[in-house]
């Protein structure tokens, strides 16, 4: 039973030491704009999240940015494949909440099929981010971008949303192994939200040799 107790007790203290070490390393790079040591950091936010950000929160930081800073890590580890993935094997998923309010779009098997009516800035957009044949979806459910990627077999997806969406997402594409860059709206709500589309157009037109620099990806 003692024998047990140590046991416990250690691995408490081992995975106690292991969450401070990502704790200190992430807000490093968070406060300098760099990442340090992310091959270790990105398992470190995954496996002890929940301690993580309890400290965060015992330290009476922002949730917000400890989500930001995971999504920004992620973009970048994925960053050189996504540039390697031909334009015409990526799909970009877009939220349906960016649309305006009285939206005439068709709800498909597809998604949600834009008629182009200016309406809102997805209009506006589509055909630039439909350019060199990459897949445009408007997502009209949670379990839509899985059943598109099953149907569609992109080598890369871009995924826009809120901040814990992104996340999500990004999560599940990772679990799929999937190449993925999130990009974060940036008005949060369930209708009429907004985005920086350049921001957008920049992520879906990277290529070898791009730096992800402009682009924070998540604010
Ligand atoms: S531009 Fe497209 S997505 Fe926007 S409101 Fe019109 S049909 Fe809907």
């Amino acid at each position: 039973m003692l024998v047990l107790g140590y046991a416990v007790l250690t691995a408490v203290l081992v995975l106690l030491t292991y969450a401070m070490a990502i704790l200190v390393l992430t807000l490093i790079s968070i406060r300098r704009g760099r990442f340090y040591f992310p091959r270790l950091i990105k398992p470190g936010l995954i496996i002890v999240e929940g301690l993580l950000r309890s400290l965060w929160r015992a330290l009476r930081l922002d949730d917000k940015e400890l989500t930001s800073f995971a999504i920004r890590l992620r973009n970048q580890m994925n960053h050189g494949k996504f540039c390697n993935v031909p334009m015409e094997r990526r799909a970009i998923f877009l939220p349906q909440c960016l649309r305006s309010a009285k939206c005439p779009a068709d709800l498909t098997t597809e998604g949600l099929v834009c008629r182009r009516c200016m309406r809102c800035d997805i209009g506006k957009a589509i055909d630039q981010l439909e350019e060199d044949g990459r897949k445009v979806f408007i997502v009209p459910g949670s379990t839509f971008i899985k059943r598109m990627i099953k149907a569609y077999r992109p080598q890369a997806i871009v995924g826009v949303g809120c901040l814990l969406e992104v996340k999500e997402g990004l999560e599940m594409a990772d679990g799929i192994d999937m190449v993925a860059m999130g990009v974060v709206t940036s008005k949060d709500g369930c209708v009429e939200t907004t985005m920086e589309w350049e921001k957008l157009l920049e992520v879906v037109r990277l290529v070898p040799g791009d730096p992800l620099t402009t682009v924070s990806l998540a604010s």
